[in-house]
């Protein structure tokens, strides 16, 4: 098989670059190692920056998340039994955020690149990559256990943080910064509607809690839990009884609980691959870098990886110039930078460290003060959380 751009990976970055270079008029293949269940129904991000929005708008791939996303135009900050609203639009010039949860987006993308777009395989699991430093890169991988070769212009490994396209980096180029916590996220949904209309994050001395939706009629909600800890460890009592202790306030807020669907635990981790390209192989989304998700950036990065990788190939057909794509890992690691460092300034915010002093609990509350009061610190927080510019 020969194209001009080989995908490794139908996630949110691999699907979303196969949309953009499409609608450009540039040939790719996509390879994804699960099938397209799986894909669909993994549960993971579900906050959409208004730069995301946008582009899949633009991107003919923003109608159902028109009609059936929720637009949130702020959060709740919770702690000491207090609420404060943190007013997106009125400290951003207009900015918001969308609930629409990852599984929609990719559904939504698979569903248009299957109609009009180039050839995406399931169960098609890239083995490796090869000379990324000459002229014609190839990925050997397996479809349906039979072996086969995809001959490429360009690699582009969108196959998240276990995915094979980090590893053809030889070992002198890579440096990796990184840096895990010790604690982890039991995260669960529930048929219930959502007990606030917009997300709550709770810092409480018993450990952090978030409030999110992914629908009207479905809650998703966090508990802070130590590193380690398996879902099953936890019963569905004990969790509403942790949530409703971490979430409880001063007036007559209450928790609805309705029936789990699912319980899963999501490590927090911190992790950045410099450079994010290597001769004709790139890497966008999880393969290059991962956020806590406690800033809600994941998704929203892989997004402006691919935006950025789609305009610098394009200009690169337009213009012969290699330019952009030259300018690809820097570009980007601007921004995964600056959402490294939000995704971290809310962590140690909100989450309880196991050998957290007393006087580390007493700045938390300083630093949470100093946001309920000072309008300058308020839009910090409100111009991360809304998005950094995509390009
Ligand atoms: C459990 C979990 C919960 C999360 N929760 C949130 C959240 O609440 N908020 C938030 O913003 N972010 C969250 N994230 C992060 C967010 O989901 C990711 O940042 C986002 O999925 C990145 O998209 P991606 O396309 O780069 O990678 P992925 O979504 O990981 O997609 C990579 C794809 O590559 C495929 N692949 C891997 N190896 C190969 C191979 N060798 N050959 C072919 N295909 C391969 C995989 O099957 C997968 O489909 C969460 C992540 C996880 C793991």
């Amino acid at each position: 098989m020969r194209t001009t751009v080989g995908i490794i990976g139908a996630g949110p970055a691999g699907l979303l670059l196969a949309r953009l270079l499409r609608r450009a008029g540039i040939e790719s293949v996509v390879l994804e190692s699960r099938d397209r269940a799986y894909v669909e129904r993994r549960q993971r991000a579900g906050i959409l920056e208004q730069g995301t929005v946008d582009v899949l708008r633009a991107a003919g791939a923003g109608e159902r998340m028109d009609r059936e996303g929720l637009r949130h135009d702020g959060i709740e900050l919770r702690f000491d039994r207090r609420r404060h609203r943190v007013d997106f639009p009125g400290l951003t010039g207009g900015r918001s955020v969308t609930v629409y949860a990852q599984t929609e987006v990719c559904k939504d993308l698979i569903a248009l690149q299957l109609e009009e777009g180039g050839p995406l395989l399931f169960e098609a699991e890239a083995l490796v990559v090869e000379g990324a430093e000459g002229d014609r890169p190839r990925i050997p991988f397996r479809h349906q256990g039979r072996e086969d070769v995809l001959e490429c212009e360009y690699v582009v490994g969108c196959d998240g943080f276990w995915g094979v396209a980090r590893k053809a980096f030889p070992d002198g180029i890579s440096r990796v910064f990184e840096r895990s916590y010790p604690y982890a996220w039991l995260g669960i949904l529930a048929d219930v509607a959502p007990s606030h209309d917009e997300l709550v994050y709770a810092r409480h001395e018993r450990g952090f809690a978030l409030l999110s939706m992914r629908s009207p009629a479905v809650s998703r909600l966090y508990l802070q839990v130590p590193a380690g800890t398996e879902a099953g460890q936890w019963d569905d009592k004990e969790i509403w009884e942790e949530l409703e202790r971490r979430l409880e306030t001063d007036d007559d807020w209450r928790l609805e609980r309705g029936p789990i669907t699912q319980k899963s635990v999501t490590p927090m981790r911190s992790f950045v691959h410099e450079p994010m390209r290597h001769g004709r192989l790139f890497l966008a989304g999880d393969a290059a870098h991962i956020v806590p998700p406690t800033g809600a950036k994941g998704l929203n990065l892989a997004a402006g990886d691919v935006v950025t990788l789609a305009r610098a190939l394009v200009h690169e057909r337009e213009t012969g110039s290699p330019e952009l794509l030259d300018a690809y890992s820097a570009t980007c690691l601007r921004r995964v930078w600056q959402a490294e460092r939000f995704s971290y300034d809310m962590t140690t915010l909100l989450h309880r460290a196991p050998d957290a002093t007393p006087f580390d609990a007493r700045l938390q509350l300083a630093r949470l003060e100093r946001i309920a009061s000072s309008r300058a610190a308020e839009t910090d927080l409100a111009e991360a959380y809304t998005g950094f510019p995509l390009a």
